[in-house]
């Protein structure tokens, strides 16, 4: 704690400079408080910043994974293979085949949805046909 009037350093509990008498001023209690969570606060925001500038691009690997298992092989094996580029490419920083990878994992994934679906009713009909 130094003194405002002279500079000189006192003892933190003490009141009166020991070299001029004068009063010492203390830091407000609140603000002494509070400073220093307001500053960690705000360096972990930088951090947070600092850490995650990546746009957050979805992989749909569990689509991908899904509909493989669900409905079509090959496609959802197309999927998968696309989905799981996405992570590695945005770490690498390619954000722009990121996306791409991205959107090509969700196209392949509703194709193979698609395939898997249609193939379902298809079975489905020719059940009823054979039944009928
Ligand atoms: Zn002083």
């Amino acid at each position: 704690m130094y003194c405002t009037n002279c500079g000189t350093e006192n003892d933190d509990g003490a009141r009166f400079c020991k070299s001029c008498g004068k009063a010492i001023a203390e830091p407000a209690p609140s603000a002494r408080r509070f400073e220093p969570k307001l500053t960690e606060a705000a360096a972990e925001g930088m951090e947070d910043v600092a850490a995650g500038p990546l746009p957050h691009v979805p992989n749909y690997l569990v689509h991908a994974i899904l509909v493989t298992i669900f409905c079509c092989l090959p496609f959802g094996i197309v999927s998968i293979v696309y989905a799981a580029q996405v992570n590695g490419k945005l770490q690498a920083g390619d954000i722009a085949g990121a996306r791409q990878a991205s959107a090509a994992a969700r196209t392949w994934a509703w194709v193979s949805f698609g395939v898997g679906l249609a193939s379902v009713v298809l079975w489905g009909l020719l059940f009823i046909i054979i039944a009928a």
